[in-house]
Order: structure tokens, then C-alpha cells, then sequence
């Protein structure tokens, strides 16, 4: 890559930063009563972003990986509960959706996706398993009818709102998680599928995430997603491509954390001067400003080789992992050069600051990319 966007893909994230600009004006009153503006999802909904990961035969815009990259970056600046939505529609539920649903399953699911109108929700941490997936409870038994499940699941995003959700379950324990777990699509109303609780947050979305529990859900025998016995495969393709999107978002957050930083160096009065004249100030935003062009560019560069085919775990991983970590430095030596309002509510970088936090560890956690950076290399 020569380090450009393509024309078209600049053209997406100039209107998406307008976009942005338009729309975080309602973060006050979001952060003051809770409540979301409407304009904000019917905007979202209106220019695509909703279908934007999805393919354009079934109403979506059909992104690559660099532009669905790109564009995150931008909406990123927003509070998290604006496009907190959106993250399922980018993430592994999605993709294991268009690459291993049947026509009828992705005909069922993917025009209502791309239109917001069918949420879905992506099941597979338990309150026992979450980076060590492999060692999940929740089992599916095929019967006459199609397939038993029982079990529970933790930490959903967006599992209260989801009409569907992919859910991972044994299907044969004795096979190990390579070849024994498979994934399934569930319809939300299905007897015996509960929330059990809702576990809220430090930031990120709102109200939280979710509990859920399967007591006999009797799922009917096409319910299957793609092969049985694929799941752990299809978990971790899902994740390996969706983990850019994590990384997108804490490169926006960091971004915007050091474009705040700079404003409020260059105003901030001190000692018959501002703050921007101090070494120490100016050093920061200087560490700041190259983690993040960093963080910029090895993650744009994973994406585009993504789309050239090249789909190597340890980029994706190594894109999560700087990105998030550089993003979270930014973002906390912005709280650092606002002083005592950078730790106030109300003040952007404080929310960037809680919001940030969990790019560190949902998707992967620093350590499993770590973890599959090393794989990789030395295998
Ligand atoms: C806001 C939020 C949203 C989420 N959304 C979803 C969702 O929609 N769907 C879903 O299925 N899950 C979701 N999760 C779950 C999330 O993916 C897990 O929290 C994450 O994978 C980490 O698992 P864990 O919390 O069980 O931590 P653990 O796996 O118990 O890890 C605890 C610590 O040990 C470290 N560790 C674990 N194994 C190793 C190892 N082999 N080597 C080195 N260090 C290791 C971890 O990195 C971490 O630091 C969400 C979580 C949160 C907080």
C-alpha cells in the first residue's frame, strides 16, 4: 500500500467525519439524561453504516476490510453507545454469517441486517471460558427435531436487542474443541432461551452486556451454521478479521484524544504562558502523535493486505494489539496535559479514557495476541 486510501474510501470517511461532526453535539445530552437521540441510529441507518461490512447483494455496502478499517476510525470519535450497535455487524457473528450461512439463512438475516431492523448478537464467552473458548459448557444434542441446547453464555453485547443470535455449543465433547463444537443461529424468541442479567460497564455500551441462559431450546436441524463440527474454526476466523475493527476504533479514540490534547495545550494559561510552551507538554503530544500515526498505518496495512488476500493472522493480531495499546497511552497522557478536567465527567477525554479500556481485551486480550503474534512467527 502506498500509504493512501483509495479515492473512494477517502470520499466514505470525509462524509463519515462530517457525519460525525453533526452528530457529536448530542453527546451532551446523551451523557446527561442516557437517552440517544434518534437522529443519531436513523442517520447511521440512512447513510449505511449498518450494512456496511455486509454484502451488496443483500442490501449492504460490500466494504472491504480497509475501508470498513478507515471508516470505523472516524465513527470512533463518537460515544461507543452511538455505534455500539454497529460492532456486531463488523464483528465474527457477521462474517460467520456470510461466509458459512446458507442462502436461506443469509436471505433470513442479512437484508433486516443491513437495515438495523435485525439485530444480532454473537454467543460464545461463558462465565467459565472466555479467551480459553475451547473449554465452553454449553452443549447442542441433535434429536428427532433437530437440536437440543443447554448451557449459558456471558458478556453479550447487544443480546438483549438481538432477534438472532450465534450460538456456540459442543456438539460432540469427545472430539475436543477443533473438531467438536459447532455453531448455530437462534431465533431470540425461542422457548426456553432467557437474559438472565445484565452486567454493566466501566464505558462502551449502554446499558451493558448481557447473560444468557438455554435451558432446552429445541432449535430445528437447519439451524446449524454452516459444517457441524466447525465452530472453533469459524470463532476464530471471525475474530482474526474482526479484530481490525477493535483496533479501528482505538485508533479513532486515540486520534481524537490527541487533537483534544493539542487544543487544550495550546489554551490552557500557566506560568504567564500555556502549556504547549513546556518541554515536558510538547514531548507528550510529539510520543502521542507518533504512536498514533503508527498505530494508523500498521493497522490500515493489515487491512489492505487483507483484502489483497493476505490473511495473516499475526497482522491482524499485531493491528489490534499496537493500536489498542497506543491508543490507550494517547488517550491516558491526554487525561494527563488536561489536569484536573481531563478526570472530569463531561469532559471527552475522561469518556475516552473509560471507553477506551476494553479494546485491550474483548475480541482477543493483549496477551492472546501475544500469544498468536509468537504462534505465528515461530512455527
Ligand atoms: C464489553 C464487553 C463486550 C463483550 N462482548 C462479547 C460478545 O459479544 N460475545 C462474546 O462471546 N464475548 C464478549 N465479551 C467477552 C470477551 O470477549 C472476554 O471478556 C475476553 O475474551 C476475555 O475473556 P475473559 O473475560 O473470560 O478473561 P480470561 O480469559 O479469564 O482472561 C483473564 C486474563 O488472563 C489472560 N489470559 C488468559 N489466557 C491466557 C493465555 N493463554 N496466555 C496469557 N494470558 C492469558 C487474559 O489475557 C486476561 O488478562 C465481551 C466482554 C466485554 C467486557
Amino acid at each position: 500500500m502506498d500509504f493512501e486510501l483509495p479515492d473512494e474510501v477517502k470520499e466514505f470517511c470525509d462524509v463519515t467525519r462530517a457525519i460525525v461532526r453533526d452528530l457529536l453535539p448530542y453527546e451532551q445530552q446523551f451523557q446527561e439524561s442516557g437517552v440517544i437521540a434518534p437522529i443519531v441510529r436513523k442517520t447511521l441507518v440512512e447513510n449505511g453504516y449498518f450494512g456496511m461490512a455486509l454484502p451488496e447483494e443483500y442490501g449492504g455496502l460490500g466494504l472491504g476490510a480497509l475501508a470498513q478499517a478507515a471508516v470505523q476510525i472516524e465513527l470512533a470519535r463518537l460515544p461507543p453507545q452511538f455505534w455500539t450497535e454497529l460492532r456486531p455487524l463488523m464483528g465474527p457473528g457477521a462474517k460467520n454469517i456470510i461466509y458459512h450461512a446458507s442462502a436461506e439463512q443469509k436471505q433470513l438475516l442479512l437484508p433486516g441486517m443491513a437495515t438495523g431492523e435485525t439485530p444480532i448478537a454473537f454467543a460464545l464467552t461463558e462465565p467459565n471460558s472466555g479467551s480459553d473458548f475451547g473449554s465452553m459448557r454449553t452443549t447442542a444434542v441433535r434429536n428427532a427435531d433437530g437440536w437440543l441446547i443447554n448451557g449459558s453464555k456471558t458478556f453479550i453485547s447487544n443480546g438483549k436487542n438481538a432477534k438472532y443470535i450465534i450460538v456456540y455449543a459442543y456438539t460432540d465433547k469427545a472430539a475436543g474443541p477443533r473438531a467438536g463444537i459447532s455453531a448455530f443461529l437462534m431465533s431470540a424468541d425461542t422457548p426456553g432461551f432467557s437474559i438472565t442479567g445484565t452486567i454493566e460497564l466501566m464505558g462502551t455500551a449502554s446499558p451493558g452486556v448481557y447473560e444468557m441462559s438455554f435451558d432446552n431450546c429445541q432449535l430445528p436441524a437447519d439451524a446449524l451454521l454452516g459444517e457441524e463440527g466447525q465452530g472453533f474454526r469459524y470463532a476464530l476466523e471471525g475474530l482474526n478479521e474482526g479484530r481490525m475493527n477493535v483496533g479501528a476504533t482505538a485508533v479513532g479514540m486515540g486520534e481524537y484524544a490527541l487533537e483534544l490534547a493539542i487544543d487544550e495545550a495550546k489554551a490552557r494559561p500557566a506560568f504567564g504562558g500555556v502549556i504547549a510552551d513546556f518541554q515536558a507538554i510538547r514531548h507528550y503530544i510529539a510520543t502521542m502523535a507518533t504512536d498514533m500515526r503508527a498505530a494508523r498505518l500498521v493497522l490500515l496495512d493489515a487491512a489492505w493486505r487483507y483484502d489483497q488476500g493476505e490473511k495473516r493472522r499475526e497482522l491482524a493480531s499485531m493491528a489490534k494489539l499496537f493500536a489498542t495499546e497506543a491508543g490507550s497511552r494517547t488517550v491516558d497522557t491526554a487525561v494527563q496535559i488536561f489536569g484536573g478536567t481531563g478526570y472530569c465527567r463531561g469532559f471527552a477525554v475522561e469518556r475516552l479514557y473509560r471507553d477506551i479500556r476494553i479494546t485491550r481485551i474483548y475480541e482477543g486480550s493483549s496477551e492472546i495476541q501475544r500469544n498468536t503474534i509468537a504462534r505465528e512467527l515461530l512455527r
